[in-house]
């Protein structure tokens, strides 16, 4: 009996270790399916989780909407991951409670919401305006008050949901293209779409086929009219499309992440030009935000100018004002690190921003390129010129250089020399040239005056 018992209490203890291992088992495989189908910052459920539970619906019409969050690496870039994961986490528990039937977290800024149609009438607009509505506006996030906007693709009909959105997709890309906020699927945006591909494409062979070129355009002393400075600009000659502007390809190669390796070769044709020119000039080049959020710009600009040997004090690194969500975090220490190098940052686009007065105060910056939009507007009305006036004025006050771009005019130039303002830019002193003309333009002109370059 007492045998017979060990054996028994030895059975019921294996039998209790196999069922132990069993739930272990089954809540470990529980847990993996929730994970693939889930994403674990905002909880909502993961792309291929959204279209395996749409699958329920069958052959029912659907509808996808995507909801994207605008300007989400920006503001990664300027307020870290902890904010943006707690933001995206705060527009998911918003939408969540605007109870669609499916909610899914679908790229790095994007959200999809999923539901079933009572018929394919394929109109969606006024279902993404309310749910933009909701969804956008203020949301405090450990202790910052962050503004968010979206934009909207959606797609409806009776194919599966993997379908609706990649076609959902396809819409939202091309209301980024467009500035659109809602914008539904259609076939034409799929051609589009292919377009932009081949332009990524091309883009991508474009330095290695020469078919990349920096022109340069010369920046002004305003009291003397002398050729102090020239900015850098890109232009890309397509071998069928000709000419294309950079307001076109910027925003594809930021969106791709080329941006990093075109801005390094940008940075080094421009300082290997400026070196091998005559002249003490100093050289301007724009550096995209992404540029700031992907690569170690400072690192990339000491390269540059080790490469060319050409002198720090001749770079000036041009960063537009729109670019900064907030002074504070990683943009401050990038403009500390450029200034520990001895380049000096110029803030582009200037007025077209949020114009914080903060980032003004705290940014370590020094030059402020006042934005071609107002000064054309300069001589339209009053308030134009109140709003130049005031721009010079305060850079000034603040101990900057104040440069005015897109002057078009004798008028402009003559008011803005009045008003202060330092350096000017425009058609008006010269339109962009190859580097060749620029080259004998400056060797010509000869070598600018440390007052000038300084705006003392
Ligand atoms: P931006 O940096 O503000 O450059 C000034 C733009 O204004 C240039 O256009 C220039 O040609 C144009 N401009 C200058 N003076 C006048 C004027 O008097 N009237 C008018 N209507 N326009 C004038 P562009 O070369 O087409 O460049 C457009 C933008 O593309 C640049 O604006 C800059 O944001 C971006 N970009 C150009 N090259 C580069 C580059 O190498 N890297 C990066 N990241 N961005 C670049
Ligand atoms: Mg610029
Ligand atoms: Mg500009």
């Amino acid at each position: 009996i007492f045998h017979a018992g060990i054996v028994v209490l030895l059975v019921l203890a294996v039998a209790d270790e196999a069922s132990v291992q069993y739930r272990g088992r089954v809540a470990a495989l529980r847990r993996l399916t929730y994970l693939a189908r889930h994403d674990q910052t905002t909880g909502a459920l993961s792309r291929a989780g959204l279209i395996e539970a749409a699958a329920q619906w069958g052959g029912l019409p659907k509808a996808v909407i995507l909801l994207r969050v605008e300007r989400l690496n920006l503001l990664r870039a300027s307020l870290g991951h902890e904010v943006s994961d707690g933001l995206l986490r705060a527009v998911a528990q918003r939408l969540m409670a605007q109870a669609p039937r499916l909610v899914g977290y679908v790229a790095d800024d994007t959200f999809a919401c999923a539901y079933p149609l009572r018929d394919d009438n394929g109109v969606l607009d006024d279902a993404c305006r309310e749910l933009a509505a909701k969804l956008s506006g203020i949301y405090d996030i450990i202790g910052h008050r962050i503004h968010v906007e979206l934009s909207c693709g959606f797609s409806t009909g009776v194919v599966g949901a993997d379908v609706l959105l990649s076609q959902a997709e396809t819409a939202l890309l091309h209301a980024g293209a467009e500035r659109a906020a809602f914008v539904g699927y259609s076939p034409a945006d799929q051609q589009r779409l292919e377009e932009r591909r081949r332009l990524d494409l091309d883009l991508r062979r474009a330095i290695e086929d020469r078919q990349l070129e920096v022109v340069f355009q010369p920046q002004v002393d305003l009291q003397d009219r002398a050729i102090v400075g020239a900015e850098a600009l890109l232009r890309w000659h397509h071998p069928e499309l000709g000419l294309i502007s950079p307001a076109s390809f910027i925003p594809l190669a930021e969106e791709t992440g080329l941006i990093v390796d075109l801005g390094r070769w940008i940075l080094e044709e421009a300082c290997r030009h400026a070196a091998s020119w005559n002249w003490d000039g100093r050289m301007s080049v724009n550096v995209s935000p992404v540029q700031l959020h992907l690569s170690d710009v400072p690192a990339v600009v000491a390269a540059a100018l080790a490469i060319s040997g050409l002198s720090p004090s001749r770079l000036d690194i041009e960063i537009t004002e729109s670019s900064l969500v907030s002074g504070t975090g990683s943009v401050t220490g990038t403009f500390a690190a450029l200034k520990r190098l001895g380049v000096d940052v110029a803030l582009d686009d200037f007025g077209t921003g949020y114009s914080s007065l903060s980032y003004l105060k705290d940014l370590p910056f020094d030059k402020l390129k006042i934005d071609q939009s107002f000064v054309r507007a300069m001589g339209d009305d009053a308030a134009g010129d109140v709003i130049v006036a005031s721009i010079v004025s305060l850079g000034r006050s603040l101990g900057k250089t104040t440069v005015a771009e897109g002057i078009e005019d004798e008028a402009a130039a003559l008011a803005l020399t009045a008003m202060g303002c330092t350096i000017g830019q425009g058609y008006y002193f010269g339109r962009p040239v190859a580097a060749s003309t620029m080259r004998s333009l400056v060797e010509k002109t000869g070598a600018p005056r440390e007052r000038a370059v300084n705006g003392a």
